[in-house]
C-alpha cells in the first residue's frame, strides 16, 4: 500500500474536486461520521467542490435536502447525477419509457422528452427503481426489440447501505439487456456522457474521490485527474482495486485530514 502510494499523484488542495455520493457522503442518506466537516474543511482552502452520483432515483430537490441533513450546503449547480448524463442522451419529444425512479423522470422532463407507457417508444432509460417487475420487464424488452434506444443511467451493479449491499441499477439494467438482446448506451461515470458533463461543469478537475474503483477510478483516468478511493462504501480493506488508486483513505474526512498533514498544515 505504501509503494502504491507513492507512486500516486497526492491530489492537490486547489482547483475542483468531483465527489461521489454513495459511499462517501453517505449510507443510504445517512452522512458517514464528519463528512460535513471534510468539505467545510476543504471549501476553506479554496477547494470547489462539485459532487458526482451514479444514483439516478433521488431528484435534486432530495439530495440538496440529504445534502443539508449531512451538512454540507449545496445548490443545484453543485450536483451531476447519471440522470442527468443519461437524458442528455435524448432529444426534445422523444419518447421515452423510463424504467426509473424520479430523478432519471426529472432530468428527462427538464430534457423535454415526453415520458409514455403505451405506443411508439424512441428510448427506453433503465436506472435504479423499486418498481421492476415482470411486466415493466417485459414492456422495456419489447420497446427495444422495436426498435427502441436502450439507455442505461448507470450499471453500478450493487448499492452501499449501512446493512449491507442492495442490487444496483447496473443488476437490473442486465436483465433489460438479456432480454432485449441489445447491449444499452450508459450515461454514467465512467461513460462519456458524463465525462462531457462533467467538463462542461467544471472544465479540469484536480481529484475524484469516490469508493468504487470501476466507475470512480477509471473516471479520474478518463478526466486525467487522481483518483482518491475511500473504504467508506463498496470496497473493503483488502480487495485490490482496480485501477489502483493514487491515494486511499478511510474516508473522506480521514483523507483531508491525511493531505493536509502532508502539507504540514
Ligand atoms: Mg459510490
Amino acid at each position: 500500500m505504501n509503494d502504491e502510494r507513492r507512486a500516486g499523484r497526492n491530489p492537490e488542495l486547489a482547483g475542483t474536486w468531483l465527489v461521489d455520493l454513495d459511499g462517501v457522503v453517505w449510507l443510504a442518506g445517512e452522512p458517514i461520521d464528519r463528512v460535513g466537516e471534510a468539505v467545510a474543511r476543504l471549501r476553506e482552502r479554496g477547494v470547489r467542490v462539485v459532487f458526482a452520483t451514479n444514483n439516478s432515483a433521488p431528484t435534486v430537490d432530495e439530495l440538496v435536502a440529504r445534502m443539508r441533513r449531512a451538512e454540507i450546503a449545496v445548490t443545484p449547480a453543485d450536483l451531476l447525477t447519471s440522470a442527468q448524463a443519461a437524458a442528455s442522451l435524448v432529444s426534445r419529444g422523444d419518447r421515452v419509457l423510463a424504467l426509473a425512479d424520479g430523478g432519471a423522470r426529472e432530468a428527462l422532463v427538464e430534457r423535454g422528452a415526453e415520458l409514455v407507457e403505451n405506443g411508439p417508444v424512441d428510448a427506453v432509460v433503465v436506472g435504479w427503481t423499486h418498481e421492476f417487475t415482470f411486466d415493466r420487464l417485459a414492456q422495456a424488452a419489447t420497446a427495444v426489440r422495436e426498435g427502441a434506444r436502450l439507455i442505461g443511467t448507470n450499471e453500478d451493479p450493487t448499492h452501499p447501505t449501512p446493512r449491507g449491499l442492495l442490487p444496483g441499477a447496473g443488476a437490473l439494467l442486465v436483465s433489460v439487456e438479456a432480454a432485449s438482446g441489445q447491449q444499452a448506451e450508459v450515461a454514467g461515470k465512467p461513460h462519456r456522457p458524463m465525462i462531457e458533463l462533467v467538463t462542461a461543469r467544471c472544465g479540469e478537475v484536480a481529484a475524484v474521490v469516490g469508493d468504487r474503483p470501476s466507475t470512480d477510478g477509471l473516471l479520474a483516468g478518463r478526466l486525467g485527474a487522481p483518483f482518491a478511493l475511500v473504504l467508506s462504501g463498496v470496497t473493503a480493506p483488502g480487495d485490490r482495486p482496480d485501477p489502483a488508486p493514487d491515494v486511499v483513505a478511510g474516508d473522506l474526512f480521514e483523507l483531508v485530514a491525511q493531505l493536509t498533514d502532508a502539507k504540514g498544515a
